[in-house]
């Protein structure tokens, strides 16, 4: 039995499945890409996916780690990589080796320094490419790229024959082409990032939204989180065919999110909102 029941949406070919409430949980996996965002508390769904991205510290989105690699490791699964901002690869080790000493059995782990900008491989075709968020110290996004070789437009009328005999003289016939498909950015207030091309073009954006009510204005400010008055400048820049909302509150739910969303978004963009707990949702 599933330790929780986690959220699944399909857009497209690519499925997304989670977990996310405000200041309990959030854990957000691409199982097709071997992918996991975060780990909440670690969830037995994710446990076998290879390649763990954390974002940031917070309790609420690492809380899982020990757990996630321990649990690898006693049924044989090769130990998971982790990708963390590298100012948290110190503590997120002493957790590993105090939960080792507990449990009486070391707990191996493959840690990775991320900072932003950086990319990591992930498949042989699939990067993961890190960005600074602003959050908490050091926080990231990660943004996972698929890059194509196409063949240059002056070329696409030649037969396969003639193709290869340019390839032999040693003629570079196509051109690197980087496709975002999924952008996570965690917790975090709209910045910078909001101007990177990736991560508008990503087809999916999967962003927080914590605050809703005008009176929750100066926390979200507080704690760096996303506010409802934020979306409509990143709504207006998104080219995402598709925004996922995480984070929301168990207190504001997402019935009165929604209707809050409906005053200052408009219908266009609505239509491309989406909010990961409402289950089993699926699109086009
Ligand atoms: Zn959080
Ligand atoms: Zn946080």
């Amino acid at each position: 039995v599933p330790s929780h029941r986690l959220a699944k949406i399909e857009i497209d070919d690519i499925e997304i499945t989670g977990y996310s409430v405000a200041g309990e949980e959030t854990v957000v996996a691409v199982p097709q890409l071997n992918v996991c965002f975060d780990i909440g508390k670690a969830p037995d769904q994710v446990i076998s996916i290879d390649n763990l991205l954390l974002t940031h510290g917070h309790m609420d989105h690492t809380a899982g780690i020990a757990y996630y690699l321990s649990h690898r490791n006693f049924s044989g699964q090769t130990p998971g990589t982790v990708l963390a901002p590298q100012e948290l690869l110190e503590p997120i080790q002493q957790i590993i080796d105090a939960h080792g000493i507990l449990d009486g059995n070391p707990i191996p782990a493959n840690l990775v320094a991320v900072r932003p900008g950086g990319e990591y491989r992930i498949k042989p075709n699939i990067f993961a490419r890190a960005f600074a968020t602003p959050h908490s110290r050091n926080s990231v996004g990660y943004t996972l790229i698929e890059k194509r070789k196409k063949l240059k437009p002056e070329y696409t009328k030649l037969t396969g024959p003639q193709i290869v005999e340019l390839k032999k003289q040693g003629i570079e016939i196509d051109y690197p082409l980087e496709i975002p498909l999924v952008t996570y950015c965690g917790d975090t207030e709209p910045g910078d990032f909001t101007k990177l091309e990736f991560v508008m073009n990503s087809k999916i954006l999967i962003t927080e939204c914590t605050f809703y009510t005008k009176d929750h204005i100066s926390r979200a400010k507080a704690g760096k989180h996303t506010h409802l008055n934020d979306l409509p400048d990143l709504m207006r820049n998104s080219k995402n065919q598709c925004i996922v909302l995480i984070h929301i509150s168990q207190r504001t739910g997402i019935g009165f999110a929604r209707k809050m969303l409906k005053k200052v978004l408009a219908a266009e963009q609505l239509d491309r909102i989406i909010f990961l707990m409402e289950h089993n949702k699926r699109r086009r």
